[in-house]
């Protein structure tokens, strides 16, 4: 499971209660193959009932990160909790993510929740892209989502596919950037000045300098990448996947926050079956199963006894983890959410940045 760096995604998936984020994690989970296996071996227990896995596919769904691989790519998916009420484990969650998929319901458009949401991913600096859900319902209407867009989170939304088909004749996306027409282009070469370079000499933009320009402009927060579905119908999720792939940043993107030997954040605690979970992100340095870690905020040092890689359907243990990487480390009884995790010999804090990028102070 060692990725090149640039071929890792942490992202998170945004969404107002109900747009749809559960439904569209699950086909995420199902695309990407890591569901309906039988006989994996789930910490030690072999499932081998379909209840189990259904369960513990339940339970995964829910996991603080979930990895699966794509298109030759390491996803994590990041859960953030969705509901206003949980601003502070909103923040929390934000941070640690280099890019995000908002999810909006297809009738409803933008709604109030999705655009606080929006508002605090713009403070963290968090770049995205964009999935209207729930095409087929009666109503739905991808160009006024689309609209809403532009109107409710003042974004310049690119559309880069098109419905086929509406409400329960929905049939699917077709995709517009394998063969750009003009108004795709002329909205592109608009706002990247590379690509109104290559417009005015070519008269059109290539497929691939097309989506250069999509994630330059996508890294960069001057548009937003809005493609369409149905989660519930299984429509789009593969091409939202090639989206995140081809558009979000990896952790390369992302200036590097600190050149300490090993820093952390942890980001969420959860109990389980194997013991204490603790979720962090890699900032810098390398994690090694058996070696010690610092937490200033505790003043503990604590043993890592295992290193966990959590995917949809089970956890690999991994001996180590590197800057960029989304791991939980069992057992560790002091880690509270927004601590620092770092080299005895170098302590370091990991700030909670008030903007985009995270501050470093030496304890
Ligand atoms: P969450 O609250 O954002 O996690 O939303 P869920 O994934 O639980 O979906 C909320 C409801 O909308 C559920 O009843 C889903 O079955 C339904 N739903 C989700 N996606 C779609 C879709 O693409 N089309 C339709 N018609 N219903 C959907």
């Amino acid at each position: 499971m060692r990725k090149e760096l640039d071929r890792v995604r942490n992202i998170g998936i945004l969404a107002h209660v109900d747009a749809g984020k559960t439904t569209t994690t699950e086909r995420i989970l199902f695309a990407t193959g890591a569901t309906y296996k039988q006989g994996e071996v789930h910490d030690g227990t072999t499932v081998t009932d379909f209840d189990a896995q259904e369960r513990d596919r339940g339970i995964t769904i829910f996991a603080a990160a979930v990895s699966v691989e794509w298109d030759g790519h390491r996803v994590n998916l990041i859960d953030t909790p969705g509901h206003v009420d949980f601003a502070d484990e909103v923040e929390r969650s934000l941070r640690v993510l280099d890019g995000a998929v908002a999810v909006f319901d297809g009738v409803a458009g933008v709604e109030p929740q999705s655009e606080s949401v929006w508002r605090q991913a713009d403070r963290y600096g968090v770049p995205r892209i964009a999935f209207v859900n729930k095409l087929d319902r009666a109503g739905a209407d991808f160009a006024a989502a689309v609209a809403s867009i532009r109107d409710r989170l003042g974004v310049t939304p690119i559309a880069i596919q098109a419905p086929i088909g509406a409400e329960s004749g929905f049939a699917g996306m077709a995709d517009l950037t394998a063969d750009p027409g003009a108004s795709l282009v002329e909205q592109v070469a608009e706002l990247h000045s590379g690509a109104l370079e290559e417009y005015v000499e070519t008269g059109t933009l290539t497929p691939a300098s097309l989506r250069k320009a999509l994630r330059e402009l996508t890294l960069s927060g001057a548009a937003v990448v809005v493609l369409g579905g149905s989660a519930y119908r299984n429509k789009g999720i593969e091409e939202l996947l090639d989206a995140v792939v081809a558009y979000l940043p990896s952790p390369l993107d992302k200036p590097p926050v600190t050149d300490a030997p090993l820093a952390a954040l942890v980001f969420k605690v959860q109990a389980a079956a194997t013991g204490r979970l603790t979720f962090l992100r890699m900032y810098s340095g390398t994690l090694r199963k058996g070696t010690e870690v610092y937490e200033p905020g505790a003043g503990e040092t604590e043993r890592v006894s295992r290193i966990l890689q959590v995917q949809a359907d089970r956890h690999t243990d991994v001996p180590e983890a590197v800057a960029g990487d989304i791991v939980a480390i069992v057992g560790l009884k002091h880690a509270r959410v927004g601590e620092t995790l770092c080299d005895p010999r170098h302590p370091v804090v990991l700030e909670p940045p008030s903007t985009a990028t995270p501050v470093v102070s030496v304890a």
